[in-house]
């Protein structure tokens, strides 16, 4: 069932586990992510951001049919707009049938972002659309960003955003980055901070930047107090990974094999994913006056 964002995170926040948002580009991979969850019996969140739009996920195909995939199974499926970085874009997100948004203006002066979300989360929760913002900045992995704090979310601030914005989710910086880290370097993830923002708020907090983390720092975010994590490069790479393969095995692999291919692939890493996280059989919780759009 299509749900927004706020039952399923509250719920991972009272019960100490993550759900997985995974960036879903064409219809193998939602399909793939959307199966997993149903198979695993857990809550799940779909996303795209404008350039996955603009390149191939176009709105007009894909939303459609994964709130039709999304309605066939009867896990939690939140449809999320990942980075939204303007007001046109958001309010097309809403008309598009999205039901969570991310408003992304974290490398905007505190007071503009705290202006910006505000305005976002008064338009979202009158359409009953939960809304993720952002507080420090999770930079590039290709820039070398996240090696310092110097972006990392600052835990006082990070109370007064949440008390003047009012929004049901925040994405912290906290040693992450997004895109692929150069070979062999493991980020360093200040969990320190993380406990501090975690008792601060007691609110559901987001992991950007997962990929590549490995699987330590996963479990340890999870266990900190992470509720959702963000995985785009990773399920692209498992694809990536199986397609290859394959090619390897029989160069005359046609595109329909190879499609098929790419979705199992995706599909079993999501699953293992899912364990990881422990947000399998967590299926139900209280949709009474949160989660159910219908
Ligand atoms: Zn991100």
């Amino acid at each position: 069932m299509l749900v927004n964002m706020k039952g399923m995170l509250d719920a991972a926040n009272r019960d100490h586990y993550a759900i997985m948002a995974v960036n879903s580009v064409n219809m193998e991979m939602a399909r793939a992510v959307i199966e997993a969850a149903s198979e695993m019996r857990s809550p799940i969140i779909l996303q795209m951001g404008r350039s996955q739009m603009a390149k191939l996920a176009h709105h007009e195909d894909i939303l459609p049919m994964i709130r039709n995939m999304a309605e066939r199974v009867d896990v939690p499926v939140c449809l999320n707009l990942d980075h939204g970085p303007d007001f046109q874009t958001e309010i097309n997100a809403i008309h598009w049938g999205f039901t969570n948004l991310m408003i992304d203006a974290s490398s905007l002066p505190f007071e503009e972002n705290v202006r910006r979300t505000r305005i976002i989360v008064d338009m979202a929760h009158a359409k009953g659309i939960s809304v993720e913002a952002e507080l420090g900045h999770v930079g590039q992995a290709a820039d070398g960003d996240g090696r310092t704090d110097d972006m990392f979310t600052n835990v006082a601030q990070a109370v007064e955003f949440v008390e003047r914005t009012g929004v049901d989710a925040l994405a912290v910086a906290i040693g992450t980055a997004h895109g692929k880290y150069p070979a062999g370097y493991v980020p360093k993830l200040d969990f320190d901070r993380l406990a501090e923002l975690k008792a601060a708020l007691r609110m559901p907090l987001v992991l950007h930047g997962g990929s590549g983390s490995g699987e330590e720092n996963i479990r340890r975010a999870v266990a900190g107090g992470i509720n959702k994590i963000n995985v785009c490069t990773d399920a692209f790479h498992a694809a990536e990974v199986a397609m290859k393969a394959k090619w390897a095995e029989d160069p005359q692999t046609d595109y329909l094999n190879i499609m098929v291919t790419a979705e199992a692939a995706i599909k079993a890493f999501v699953k293992d994913y899912i364990a990881l996280i422990g947000s399998a059989n967590r299926y139900t919780f209280d949709f009474a006056d949160n989660g159910s759009k219908e």
